[in-house]
């Protein structure tokens, strides 16, 4: 189908594949109208007042500075590292103190040179994008990351609508988030960003209304300030925890809500793994993202016999033929302070290589984990595995899709791959509104069953073969033809969605 404004955007280009299966199964029309664009797109700014900050002198500045005489900070903590090498510079440095400034710049032994720039108020430009409601509360990510726009937003809204359908759970679809690198803030600036978020945005979420959650750049730390932000004050404020999902267990989170993400990864590579007669003992797996996704995919895997052959992040890629010791990755990337950007760059235990180069390790499988579009049709040319398992939201380019066609390596979509996360987060949601607390085992027996599951309806729908099994019916969803398996997910989102607008009928 054409551009919808004429033009073609992002957003146009992934509902390609929305387009296809809407043909393939003869969508709705008016069903097709309502799901192709969002119900709301919100747009908004958030302020906040920033702390001052350490900047490192330019080395031609330093020379003037020179000689200039030491300071003798006592509270040691007072200054806190940001990864672009600034230093948040907080009040209690100056206690009991002897400091030495000339023109705003401070020498600080071991150190070096730094201004002193004077922190503020700052704005910031925010999002949420509620795709769709029709079977029930709008629900997805919190990205905080430099590079947002409404158009990833709408897109990645639109994948929550599909991925909470094909997962079988009661949510819509939503995504949003800040246009802000947050590596470069402190914690309590980032605190006080995602509080000013939720003040702003209060109206519109809630355990029955919009759930967000964590996704790139944020985590359980902001679900919390989120959640305290939106509960506080409220009368019968404990019934309000599944106003977000992704909390630390302690406050209501769920067991293996973490790991859910690359737990629903591995149970889909293990069903590809049965159905193609291949064993996962000694597999060689490259992992594009060693973050909460691409983590615990390669831990889980490592432990289940695979090795991790290689991994590249934003900041570098790491290789070893043998496989790398995913435990002390992990511990290098994510319990390592000092690593401010968590990255595998620098890991002792492997060697380093091109981001190029990694592509094109000899492996069985590549797991992208970090952002969209990384796997273009040049890449797609260099890949020497059988199964690209999508980790990541929309990893794949169009082209891509069409060069591992010919090329006949298999793909999980990302809607079916990466549902594990939204799958733990409706336990969750479901565990506060019961206060109960279950455990790890009974979350992963249920989420391997509801993956694997709908795994294999998507499988028997491209390949033309409905059954009825003691686990599943896929006759419901069969189109009488065979169809790539992107689509075949497509078509498994829609005729669940699609069943509401025909059951419910609009309301005028
Ligand atoms: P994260 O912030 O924990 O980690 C992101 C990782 O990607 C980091 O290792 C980062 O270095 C890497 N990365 C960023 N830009 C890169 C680039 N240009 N090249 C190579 N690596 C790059 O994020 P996450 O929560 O693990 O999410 C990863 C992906 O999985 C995203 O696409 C996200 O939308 C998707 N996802 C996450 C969840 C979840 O539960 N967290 C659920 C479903 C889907």
């Amino acid at each position: 189908m054409a551009g919808r404004n004429g033009k073609k955007s992002f957003y146009d280009e992934a509902m390609e594949t929305f387009d296809r299966a809407a043909e393939l199964i003869q969508l709705n029309p008016r069903v097709r109208m309502e799901l192709e664009e969002p119900d709301f797109e919100h747009i908004f700014y958030v302020t906040t007042e920033l702390r001052d900050r350490l900047v490192p002198l330019a080395p031609e500045e330093s020379q003037k500075f020179k000689d200039l005489q030491p300071s003798d900070m006592k509270a040691a903590d007072a200054l806190e590292p940001l990864a672009n090498g600034n230093f948040i510079l907080h009040r209690r440095a100056l206690l009991r103190s002897d400091i030495n400034l000339r023109q705003g710049v401070i020498n600080i032994p071991k150190m070096g040179l730094f201004r002193i720039e004077k922190g503020g108020p700052r704005k910031f430009k925010a999002y949420r994008i509620q795709h769709n409601q029709v079977r029930g509360p709008y629900k997805g990510g919190m990205r905080y990351h430099k590079d947002v726009s409404l158009d990833l937003f709408k897109t990645l809204a639109a994948d929550m609508t599909w991925k909470t359908a094909i997962a079988e759970v009661p949510f819509g679809g939503a995504k949003g988030g800040i246009k802000i690198d947050p590596f470069n803030y402190s914690r309590e600036e980032i605190e006080h960003i995602t509080l000013r978020y939720v003040y702003k945005f209060k109206n519109f979420m809630g355990p029955f209304l919009d759930i967000p959650a964590p996704d790139v750049g944020t985590n359980g730390e902001i679900m919390a300030y989120m959640m305290r932000q939106f509960t506080d004050g409220e009368r019968e404020h404990h019934k309000l925890r599944g106003v977000v999902t992704g909390k630390d267990t302690r406050i209501g989170g769920s067991e293996g809500r973490i790991r859910a993400t690359g737990q629903g990864v591995v149970y889909c590579i293990e069903e590809w793994a049965r159905d193609r007669g291949f064993d996962l003992k000694g597999a060689r797996v490259i992992v594009q993202g060693f973050g909460n996704v691409g983590s615990s995919a390669a831990e889980i895997l490592a432990a289940a016999g695979a090795k991790i052959v290689a991994v590249n992040d934003v900041n570098g890629t790491i290789h070893s033929d043998g496989g790398i010791d995913v435990m002390a990755l992990v511990k290098h990337v994510h319990g390592n302070k000092e690593n401010l950007r968590r990255t595998v760059a620098g890991f002792p235990g492997a060697k380093a290589i091109s981001k190029d180069d990694f592509w094109a390790v000899d492996a069985d499988i590549c797991i992208p984990a970090a952002l969209g579009e990384e796997i273009t049709g040049d890449v797609a040319e260099r890949l020497k595995v059988k199964l690209v398992a999508e980790g990541a939201n929309g990893p794949t380019t169009r082209d891509g899709d069409r060069v591992m066609m010919a090329r006949k390596i298999d793909i999980i979509p990302d809607i079916i791959c990466n549902a594990g996360g939204v799958t733990v987060s409706y336990y969750e949601w479901l565990q506060n509104q019961r206060l109960e607390h279950w455990t790890e085992g009974d979350v992963n027996r249920r989420l391997e069953q509801a993956i694997k599951k709908n795994y294999a309806i998507i499988r028997d729908i491209a390949r033309n073969r409905p059954q009825r099994t003691p686990h599943y019916d896929s006759r419901p969803y069969a189109v009488g033809q065979e169809c790539d398996v992107r689509t075949a997910a497509m078509v498994l989102a829609l005729k669940r969605i699609e069943a509401h607008y025909l059951l419910e009928g609009f309301s005028q």
